[in-house]
C-alpha cells in the first residue's frame, strides 16, 4: 500500500497527530484498524459518499478504504551529515511515497523549540536543506558511477540517467527540490531509481492552537505564502485538539465539533489531502452483503481496478457495469439511473473515475 511519511523537527507535533490518525479506530467504530508497526499506522480514509451509498444500499456491512501513515522521528539539523540518527531516519523518508512536512504554528511556552523560538519558515529551511543535501549526495554518487558506464555504452537507458543525473544535480544545487527539474519520461524513469525524497509529493501541515484553527495566525500566513510559491497545499490542523477528538466517542465527537464550529476532525482533512497528494482515487462496490470503498492509481483501467478486489478478477475480466455515485445520489435510486441510460457497460480500455460504482463481471 502507498504510504504517506509524516516529518519535522523535533517537538512541532509529530508525534501528536500521528497518535491522533491512528486511533482513528475511535473514528471509525468497527473498521478494521490495525498499526503494522509502532511507526506505520493503517488509517480509515473518511468518505461521505461510502456513508450516502450504505443509506441506499442499506447492506449487512460496510467497509471503507484505508491508506498508511508513517512516523518519522528524528530528522534534525545535520541529519545528511549523520547527526542524530540521520541517516536511519532518511532511509525511512526515502521508502515513502510521499511526505506531510509538519510545521509548528503555535506558542506554547510549555513546548520547548528546538530552534529558540517559532519560526515556521527556518523550519521548513531547515528540514528542506538536509533532504536536498541527502539527495545531491546521491544524486553526485550515482553519477560518479554513471559517468564511467556511460564513457564504454550507447546504451539509451544509460544515456537518460545521465542526462537525468546532470539536471538534477544543477536543480539541487541551487537549492531547490528534484521535484520541479524538467525530465524528460525517460530521465524520469531513470530517476526513480534513486529514491529522491525531494522527487516525491509533499504537503505542508501547520500545526496550530485552537484560534489558528479557522483564522490563521501570522505563522500559517507565513506558511501559506511559501506553500504557494512552490506549489505545495497546506492542512491546519490542532494536533492537541486532534488528540482529544480521537478519544471521543462519536456521539461526543459529533457535539464536540458543532460546539467549535467544525464540520469533521482536521485529521479528516489531512488524510484527503494525503490520499490525493498520492495520486490516489476510490471506487465503489455495492451489494446488499457489503458495500465497500476500494483504492486505485488515478489513470488505472477497469481490468486493473478489478485486480484490486482479487488477482482472478483481473485475468478473467470480461466488462464492468458501472455508473456514478453522484447519479445515484441525484436520481434516487439505481432504478432511475438505469432508466436514464446512465449505467453502462464498460470494457478493458475504460479509465476508472473517483466515485465511480462498479459491479465486475469475470470468467473463473
Ligand atoms: P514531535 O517531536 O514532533 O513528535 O512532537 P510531539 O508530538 O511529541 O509534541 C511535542 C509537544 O508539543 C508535546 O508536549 C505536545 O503535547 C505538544 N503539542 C503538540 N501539538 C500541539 C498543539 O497543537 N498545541 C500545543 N499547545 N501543544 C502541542
Amino acid at each position: 500500500a502507498l504510504n504517506c511519511g509524516i516529518v519535522g523537527l523535533p517537538n512541532v507535533g509529530k508525534s501528536t497527530i500521528f497518535n491522533a490518525l491512528t486511533s482513528a479506530k475511535a473514528m471509525a467504530a468497527n473498521y478494521p484498524f490495525c498499526t503494522i508497526e509502532p511507526n506505520v499506522g493503517v488509517v480509515v480514509v473518511p468518505d461521505p459518499r461510502l456513508d450516502k451509498i450504505t443509506n441506499f444500499v442499506k447492506p449487512a456491512k460496510t467497509v471503507p478504504t484505508t491508506m498508511e501513515f508513517v512516523d518519522i522521528a528524528g530528522l534534525v539539523a545535520g541529519a545528511s551529515k549523520g547527526e542524530g540518527l540521520g541517516n536511519q531516519f532518511l532511509g525511512h523518508i526515502r521508502s515513502t511515497d510521499a511526505i506531510a512536512h509538519v510545521v509548528r504554528c503555535f506558542d506554547d511556552d510549555n513546548v520547548v523549540h528546538v530552534a529558540g523560538g517559532v519560526n515556521p519558515l527556518s523550519d521548513i529551511d531547515v528540514i528542506n536543506t538536509e533532504l536536498l543535501l541527502a539527495d545531491l549526495e546521491s544524486v553526485e554518487k550515482r553519477l560518479v558511477k554513471t559517468e564511467k558506464v556511460a564513457k564504454n555504452s550507447q546504451d539509451a537507458k544509460v544515456k537518460s540517467e545521465l542526462s537525468a543525473l546532470k539536471k538534477l544535480q544543477a536543480v539541487l544545487g541551487e537549492g531547490k527540490p528534484a521535484r520541479v527539474a524538467d525530465l524528460t519520461e525517460d530521465e524520469l524513469i531513470a530517476s526513480r531509481e534513486l529514491f529522491l525524497i525531494t522527487q516525491k509529493p509533499m504537503l505542508y501541515v501547520a500545526n496550530v492552537d485552537e484560534t489558528g484553527l479557522t483564522e490563521g495566525n501570522e505563522w500559517t500566513a507565513q506558511v501559506e505564502k511559501r506553500a504557494a510559491e512552490e506549489g505545495s497545499e497546506v492542512v491546519r490542523i490542532c494536533g492537541a485538539m486532534e488528540s482529544e477528538i480521537a478519544l471521543l466517542d462519536p456521539e461526543e465527537r459529533k457535539e464536540f465539533l458543532s460546539a467549535m464550529g467544525l464540520e469533521e476532525p482536521g485529521l479528516n482533512r489531512l488524510i484527503r489531502a494525503a490520499y490525493k497528494l498520492l495520486h490516489l482515487i476510490t471506487y465503489f462496490t455495492a451489494g446488499v452483503t457489503e458495500v465497500r470503498a476500494w483504492t486505485i492509481k488515478r489513470g488505472t483501467k477497469a481490468p486493473g481496478a478489478a485486480g484490486v478486489i482479487h488477482s482472478d478478477f483481473e485475468k478473467g475480466f470480461i466488462r464492468a457495469e458501472a455508473y456514478h455515485c453522484d447519479d445515484l445520489f441525484t436520481l434516487g435510486s439505481e432504478q432511475a439511473v438505469k432508466e436514464k441510460g446512465l449505467y453502462r457497460s464498460e470494457g478493458k480500455e475504460y479509465v476508472v473515475k473517483d466515485g465511480d460504482i462498479l459491479f465486475f463481471k469475470f470468467n473463473v
